[in-house]
């Protein structure tokens, strides 16, 4: 499904075949979880594939290597030139791109020897569709930060999501909310949240959130179109008394919220802001300039 005899990936500074590229199964990424990743996308533009915010993408890889200690150089536009030499050996141009930063053999939780990066490129498509999701309030809340580097990718604190979105799917809503450890709200699985009332836009503030670089993108094109957004503390009470919802992520895109547990909201109409967010982002990610934008 992510490649095919023909794919190339990057591992450990070395072009190989993405089907020859293996990981160890004693290696403590894969025991205990302890690697950092990105997401990232490229988008094919007038001027060929571009990675949309490459250098706010790789510093975040860069960031999270380091908040775990991970014995590793990076440097963020080496890696862009990476990614850029995968997109055009792999002949893609619309494409996710996942660099992960892992550790060898180790039975062990210490430190360890070098990590090693891992970077393939491979098509997909929004991965929690296009259509106004069904959602319910999680069971599970997001880990709080002195349990883990919340802002930081590690994939190990991906468990989390995945007990919630699991547990979302098997109530038969298409996503999870997930709150903070106070009962404040904080995001979707690997996506982060919007409310939209009475013409502003509110979305959870830092603190138990992964603050994603499409949140970002979204306050700055808020900030640009005169729209009010706050980055406050809210309460569920806020997201079902809101006229509309929605998510935002680098692979989900914008999604818009159909319901949460039982309570509906808005998903079309003039009033709605998130729909002509849609259309801008949508065109800030095909256009070249889109790397002019601020970094997060
Ligand atoms: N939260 C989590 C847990 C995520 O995995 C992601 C995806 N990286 C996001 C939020 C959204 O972040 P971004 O907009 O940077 O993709």
């Amino acid at each position: 499904m992510f490649y095919n005899e023909k794919s190339y990936v990057y591992l450990d500074g070395a072009l190989v075949k993405a089907s020859e590229a293996k990981i160890s199964f004693y290696a403590q990424s894969l025991n205990y979880g302890n690697a950092v990743i990105e997401g990232i996308r490229a988008y094919k533009t007038e001027e060929g594939a571009r990675i949309f915010k490459a250098k706010q993408h790789f510093e975040r890889l860069q960031r999270s290597a380091n908040i775990m200690g991970l014995d590793i150089e990076l440097d963020p536009k080496h890696l862009e030139e990476m990614a850029y030499e995968l997109l055009e050996i792999n002949h893609l141009e619309n494409a996710y791109i996942r660099p992960i930063i892992f550790t060898g053999d180790s039975m062990g939780l210490r430190g360890l020897s070098k990590a090693k990066l891992f970077m393939g490129v491979f098509k997909w498509t929004n991965y929690l569709g296009k259509k106004p999701l069904r959602t319910c309030i999680s069971k599970y809340c997001r880990p709080n930060s002195k349990t883990f580097p919340i802002e930081a990718k590690v994939s190990g604190t991906y468990v989390n999501s995945i007990l919630a979105a699991n547990h979302a799917t098997k109530n038969g809503f298409h996503e999870a909310i997930l709150k903070d450890d106070q009962g404040n709200l904080a995001q979707g699985t690997g996506t982060n949240l919007f409310i939209e009332k009475n013409g502003e836009l509110f979305t959870p503030k830092r603190g138990s959130i992964l603050p994603g670089i499409t949140r970002q993108t979204i306050i700055e094109i808020a900030e640009e179109e005169d729209i009010t957004l706050h980055e406050a503390m809210l309460t569920e009470e806020d997201l079902k008394n809101a006229d509309a919802a929605f998510l935002t992520g680098t692979a989900a895109g914008i999604v818009g919220i159909q319901s949460v547990d039982k309570t509906e909201f808005l998903t079309e109409g003039d009033e709605l802001i998130y729909p002509k967010l849609t259309q801008l982002y949508t065109d800030l990610l095909r256009s070249s300039y889109s790397e002019n934008y601020t970094i997060i």
